[in-house]
């Protein structure tokens, strides 16, 4: 069998190395339009941020391709799919036949059409990344247009290395898809304590030397000015080749689409009706597409999400349905602005839908697995909100007391039953669980809790010992 893969960015990588995981046969070729390795995407906030450097983002070393027989073309985007001969082609000449083919084409950042928006640059990619920060050395100011998660980070990371930064956002209030207005604007003031400014409501309507006009016609000044509109999914070739498409690629619970040999997984696929934008369904969508072409039987089902901000001293976790109503649900909030604490729980029939946490995360680890189980919850809701308060609340984010069956690392979809299997097996720090179980290598916030269970397990083999 020839396996073509088209994109080898966050999905694509995990779908070749999952696949050569369960079957040393098939013949793989990933073309990817990138001229690097794949990249951890999601760390990209950190990269601008400082906080890590571009030569640790890599997902893949460089003797992994030729040691596990997997042609990888770089620099070589497929521009053309054939669905007749059943081949693709690149935009130098290549052509490459396949039996089944993977979409993990991704999406590409939305840039706005106004004038002078070439100057700006994108927060996409790991070049967008270096050219952002090769200008902030020699910026005086910084404007970022969005105040979406991406945006957030850009402008907390530029802050957090000194450059003064105005946040641009079109809607009434920061991260409007994840957060109700009086979480939008507790978050605001804590990046305004940050050194970001933050402008909601307004318009940018040129981009210009100097700074970005808004459509009231003032000037927010600034000589560098980065993107983060949001993304498209990249469904252009699927269209083309008659694929169904609506705002990504529809496929089925394999991952398939309408053509059965050809996937498409990642932020340019559309599962029932959802394009996620987040790494855990891409790479839950990866696993599950290679075990689908190697002859398994598994099932994508649609993912539950969590969002995590990485912006430093800044501590927010979103999930679900956080913009419900008194009138649908049972809503119980506190709000304590002065301290930039923000804290809803939305429950629905007795079971957590939805909820933000801004401020303190030691409510995080707990709301996230009830979120996650959708098991009914306890009566108290106070000690839900505050853990300190209720020892039957601690039960989930105590390493001790949290069920095996606890999701970890949401974007490996690790469970603590595989970390502790793993720390049996020999593993005794968070490097040994991460090479085992990838716990940790998504976004990373789960470090803490994975150094706690590991940490406790050690603890009791020094006690039983
Ligand atoms: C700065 C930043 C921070 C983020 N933070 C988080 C976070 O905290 N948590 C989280 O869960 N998610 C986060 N995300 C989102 C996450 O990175 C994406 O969900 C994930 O990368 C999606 O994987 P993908 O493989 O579908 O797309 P991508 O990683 O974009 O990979 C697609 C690849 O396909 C290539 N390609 C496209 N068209 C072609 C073609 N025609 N031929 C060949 N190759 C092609 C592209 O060049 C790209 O390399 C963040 C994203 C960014 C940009």
């Amino acid at each position: 069998m020839r396996l073509v893969v088209v994109g080898n960015g966050m999905a694509g990588s995990r779908l070749v190395s999952e696949v050569r995981a369960r079957d040393p046969h098939v013949a793989v070729t990933v073309l990817g339009a990138e001229t690097c390795r794949p990249y951890n995407r999601v760390l990209l906030s950190n990269v601008l941020a400082g906080t890590t450097r571009p030569d640790q983002v890599r997902l893949v070393d460089p003797s992994w391709y030729a040691a596990h027989r997997v042609e990888a073309v770089f620099g070589s985007a497929v521009t053309c799919l054939d669905r007749d001969a059943r081949m693709v082609v690149t935009e130098d000449g290549r052509r490459v036949p396949y039996d089944v083919l993977v979409l993990a084409t991704g999406s590409e950042a939305v840039v706005p059409p106004i004038p002078g928006v070439e100057r700006a640059i994108p927060f996409r990619t790991l070049d967008d990344c270096e050219r952002i920060l090769a200008a902030a050395g020699r910026s005086r100011r910084a404007v970022v247009v969005g105040g979406g998660l991406l945006g957030i980070e850009a402008a907390r990371g530029l802050a957090g290395r000194g450059l003064p930064v105005t946040l641009l956002h079109l809607a009434g209030h920061l991260m409007e898809r994840q957060l109700d207005v009086e979480a939008g604007q507790v978050l605001g003031e804590t990046l305004a304590g940050l050194g970001v400014d933050i402008r909601t409501g307004v318009t940018a309507r040129e981009v210009r030397a100097d700074g970005v006009a808004l459509a009231d016609g003032e000037l927010v000044e600034g000589d560098l000015v980065i993107l983060a509109c949001g993304v498209r999914p990249l469904t252009g070739l699927a269209a083309d080749a008659g694929l169904e498409v609506r705002r990504g690629v529809v496929v089925d619970d394999e991952m398939r689409t309408d053509d059965p040999s050809i996937f498409a997984i990642g932020e340019c696929a559309e599962h029932d009706g959802t394009v996620y934008g987040l790494v855990a369904p891409a790479w839950e969508q990866a696993t599950v597409a290679a075990d689908v072409i190697t002859g398994g039987k598994a099932l994508y089902r649609g993912s539950r999400l969590v969002t995590r901000l990485k912006a430093k001293s800044v501590e927010l976790a979103a999930m679900g349905e956080t913009q419900l109503t008194e009138e649908h649900a049972e809503v119980v909030r506190f709000s304590h602005r002065a301290r930039g604490t923000y804290r809803k729980l939305v429950i629905r029939d007795g079971r957590l839908v939805g909820a933000i946490l801004l401020g303190e995360s030691d409510a995080v680890g707990t709301l996230t697995q009830l979120f996650d189980r959708g098991g009914t919850l306890p009566g108290d809701r106070a000690g839900l909100l505050f853990p300190g308060l209720s020892s039957a609340a601690h039960v989930a984010d105590s390493p001790t007391l949290m069920p095996d069956a606890a999701r970890v690392c949401q974007c490996n979809n690790v469970t603590k039953g595989q970390i502790r299997a793993c720390w049996e097996a020999g593993a005794r720090d968070v490097a040994g669980i991460a090479a085992a179980t990838r716990a940790t290598t998504g976004c990373g916030t789960c470090r803490d809790a994975v150094e706690g269970i590991v940490g406790w397990l050690c603890e009791q083999e020094g006690v039983s010992a």
